[in-house]
């Protein structure tokens, strides 16, 4: 496994890559690597044969009070997570190395960032955007691989590499989960017994959302509220938001009439966190769970 430290260093190794004519694909992570991003690296591997991955807990996404110092990390282990999963090299730069003195560039999905996640974080996907961004002129691959789980990250990662006719591709994979249903997460270490069984009741209130939505009930206000007696019913739990919206906009859907993403995020004592449910409409008026975005 190589570890590349410097940008320098990783565009040589990737000059190498290419001269063996093989394609890249290329998998940023922040790290304490779980099986929702070993998902995405095997698929690179399937698909690319040479996967990258990159290892960055990015300062720049973080709020003021929030969890960067003590967001977990783990790289002895993360190289052997990610070498069984078939990846080649770890692209693991110093803060500096990516944020040099006078650093001033940011870029922005003006709207789409300030919804959803983006109004209780503000700048968070600011600090998104711009490191994707990085990341992808630094390792320039084929294809970058992310999950639904972030699944606002990945609408703004696919509007940002279209507005700016970036060519790479953008593959968005489902989200991989406990046996409970608990989406997987890194910042799910933080949680304590209690807090770990709280936790269940994202996906919990998620599915109940779909079950009124396919016993033909459309009011998105009806299904939030049934969503938040739910998430209330347990003692760790406080809500940040509830959320039905249009899956390309992400403005609010009060009327389920056509395909709509349902997305949530909840404290579970110290933990924030996030699920989504994408539901499709199929052309006989029936709706299905995509796993897909
Ligand atoms: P992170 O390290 O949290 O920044 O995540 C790196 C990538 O892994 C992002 O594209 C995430 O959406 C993806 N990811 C995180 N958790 C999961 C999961 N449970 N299932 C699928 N993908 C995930």
């Amino acid at each position: 496994m190589k570890i590349l430290r410097t940008i320098k260093q990783t565009r040589k190794y990737l000059a190498g890559v290419r001269a063996e004519g093989r394609s890249l694909g290329f998998v940023p992570t922040m790290g304490y690597l779980h099986e929702g991003h070993l998902s995405l690296m095997r698929r690179a591997k399937k698909e690319t044969g040479s996967p990258l991955i990159s290892i960055f807990v990015n300062p720049t996404q973080f709020g003021p009070g929030e969890d960067y110092r003590r967001y977990p990390r783990d790289l002895k282990q993360d190289e052997r997570s990610a070498e069984e999963a078939g990846v080649e090299a770890i692209f693991y730069p110093s803060v500096k190395e990516m944020y040099p003195e006078n650093y001033s560039t940011r870029v922005e999905v003006a709207g789409l960032s300030g919804v959803l996640c983006g109004a209780s974080r503000p700048g968070h996907f600011r600090g998104v955007t711009t490191v994707v961004l990085k990341l992808l002129n630094i390792i320039d691959p084929d294809v970058a691989y992310f999950g639904r789980k972030d699944v606002q990250q990945a609408v703004l990662i696919n509007r940002m590499v279209r507005d700016l006719n970036m060519k790479c591709k953008i593959r968005i994979l489902p989200t991989v989960r406990e046996k409970d249903g608990l989406a997987m997460s890194s910042r799910n270490t933080y949680l304590s017994q209690d807090e770990r069984e709280d936790a269940v009741i994202l996906y919990q209130s998620l599915q109940k959302a779909q079950a009124m939505v396919k016993s033909e009930i459309r009011d998105s206000k009806k299904i939030i509220s049934a969503m938040r007696r739910m998430v209330k019913g347990r003692k760790t739990a406080r809500i940040d938001y509830i959320a039905i919206v249009d899956p390309v906009k992400l403005a609010p859907v009060r009327k389920i009439s056509g395909d709509v993403l349902l997305a949530l995020a909840v404290w579970i004592g110290k933990a924030r966190l996030i699920d989504n449910l994408f539901l499709k409409k199929k052309r006989d008026g029936r709706f299905f769970v995509s796993y897909r975005l």
